[in-house]
């Protein structure tokens, strides 16, 4: 075949029509089977078998794209299913999964205006929707990027170069300038490898113990502080969790904005797991304080129902988010309207996927209802299953949950102290290997707990009280064979 055939072939409309409308119909049954329930979570296959296979498959007859879509779907773990309890990455709505096509079709590259401008505007028109529902006021603005990791990163770079006292940017770290940030001992990982990254090594990071409910103690700032700067840290920024990943605490975020104003510090919020309770007139009181942040990220692939990645960083001050990268920062000086469609002047990428058509089109579902409802009915449930574990003798709660992440283990009254971590970590392992659920657990106080974070609006407490009742069947099993070699 000449290569200029193979092209054509490659490219033919009717080709993509067909395996188009295949596709779309083989994912819409799909999706009726997960809602029902029906079959296995995910089927977990060793990766080395896995990779094996694919190696294999080239050197057999050439797939068609059907065949190939249908592997893959097979090779899933699948977020619709009900007894997907695990990560926090939502069940995409389908709308939402559908403007991700038409965005990897387009490939708009995003950077300058020009290459992007319904995925520029709507970016901004995203932005704009939370910061109102977050009470962030009208001179705020933003952008989105590859991930919470990456907004946290961005958003930490803004507060370096605006509390410096010098242009970090441009200047580097002057005269052994050492700056740190205060943050919880249960923030997620990456506000660390931030600080980090931008070379302040650990002693860049001031983690602030939490409480019972596994939130900052915020009475200990002051002395933190006081202590760091006696040590010889500059101190430019406290970082707030809405909510923490491991147990889904969120920080007392007016007593951090206090804090952060009254000792000039910048206050970032990584609400990349709650900024949309910010959607639920039920449960905003949790972000109470966000208004008050210098930056917030939040990330519309956990909460709000979109396709990864998907993440926006929000200034209270929009005019500070073109500080991060912006050697001269002209517009600054000159008061000029800076030019807020260029976007990759104030993000880490050069080109960016069109990550706010999907961003918005889950926003805008139900006349822009969906996303509160979808978070009303999570942590309700979240409460719900809380009672459930509470109503047990066998089972234990690790703590009360303020969302729809909720931390548990078995721990009947005749399993000896030392057998709870690796029985539990045991059950786990036997659960997501069957394939009954996938379920997640985690480290607190030294102690391996079962963890999960409810995802899916088709997940109903009777799918949990079967959870509750398989982890108990299969401790029982487990600790019964003296086989076991527990982890
Ligand atoms: C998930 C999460 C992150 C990381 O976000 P990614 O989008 O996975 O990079 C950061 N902070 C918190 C609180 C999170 O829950």
């Amino acid at each position: 075949m000449t290569a200029e055939s193979l092209l054509q072939q490659a490219y033919d409309p009717e080709s993509f029509r067909r395996a188009g409308h295949q596709l779309i119909d083989r994912l819409a049954d799909h999706l009726q089977h997960m809602l029902a329930a029906e079959g296995p979570v995910h089927h977990q296959i060793p990766p080395d078998t896995l990779y094996d296979a694919w190696t294999e498959a080239e050197a057999g007859p050439a797939q068609d794209p059907s065949q190939f879509f249908e592997q893959v779907l097979g090779q899933a773990i699948y977020l619709h299913h009900p007894h997907y309890v695990g990560h926090q990455i939502s069940p995409p709505l389908p709308t939402a999964a559908l403007a991700g096509l038409l965005g990897d079709f387009l490939n708009n590259g995003m950077g300058v205006y020009e290459m992007g401008a319904s995925g520029t505007a709507l970016e901004r028109r995203v932005i704009a929707l939370v910061a109102t529902a977050m009470g962030l006021g009208p001179q705020a603005d933003g952008f989105m990027t590859s991930g919470g990791t990456l907004g946290n990163l961005t958003a930490l770079l803004a507060a370096r170069q605006q509390r410096s006292g010098h242009d970090v940017w441009t200047q580097g770290h002057q005269n052994g300038y050492q700056p740190a940030i205060m943050v919880s001992a249960q923030a997620h990982y990456c506000v660390k490898r931030a600080a980090q990254v931008m070379g302040w090594g650990e002693a860049g990071v001031i983690q602030v113990p939490v409480d019972e409910n596994f939130r900052i103690r915020t009475d200990l700032l002051p002395s933190l502080l006081a202590a760091a700067q006696a040590r010889g840290l500059q101190v430019i920024a406290a970082v707030g969790s809405a909510c923490t990943t491991a147990t889904g605490s969120f920080d007392d975020l007016e007593a951090m904005a206090d804090f952060c104003e009254a000792h000039g510090l910048w206050f970032h919020v990584d609400a990349a797991h709650g900024g949309p309770t910010a959607f639920s007139e039920t449960w905003r009181h949790l972000l109470q304080g966000i208004s008050r942040a210098d930056t917030v990220v939040i990330d519309f692939h956990k909460m709000a129902l979109t396709p990864a990645l998907a993440t926006g960083v929000i200034f209270r001050d929009g005019s500070l988010s073109y500080c991060t990268f912006e050697q001269d920062a002209h517009y600054l000086w000159s008061r000029q309207q800076p030019e807020w469609y260029n976007l990759a002047k104030r993000t880490f990428e050069c080109t960016k996927y069109m990550m706010s058509l999907k961003a918005y089109t889950a926003l805008q579902a139900g006349g822009g209802r969906v996303t509160g409802a979808f978070v009303d009915t999570m942590y309700q449930l979240g409460q719900t299953f809380a009672e459930m574990i509470l109503a047990r003798s066998d089972m234990e709660l690790a703590v009360k949950p303020m969302c729809n992440i909720v931390c548990f283990r078995w721990r009947p009254s005749d399993l000896s102290p030392d057998q709870v971590s690796p029985v539990n970590a045991a059950i786990r392992a036997d659960i997501i290997q069957s394939g009954a659920f996938y379920l997640v657990q985690t480290t607190l106080r030294g102690d391996t707990w079962l963890r999960v974070s409810l995802m899916n609006p088709f997940t109903r407490a009777s799918h949990l009280q079967v959870l509750l009742d398989l982890v108990a069947a299969t401790g029982i099993r487990l600790t019964a064979q003296d086989t076991l070699t527990l982890v």
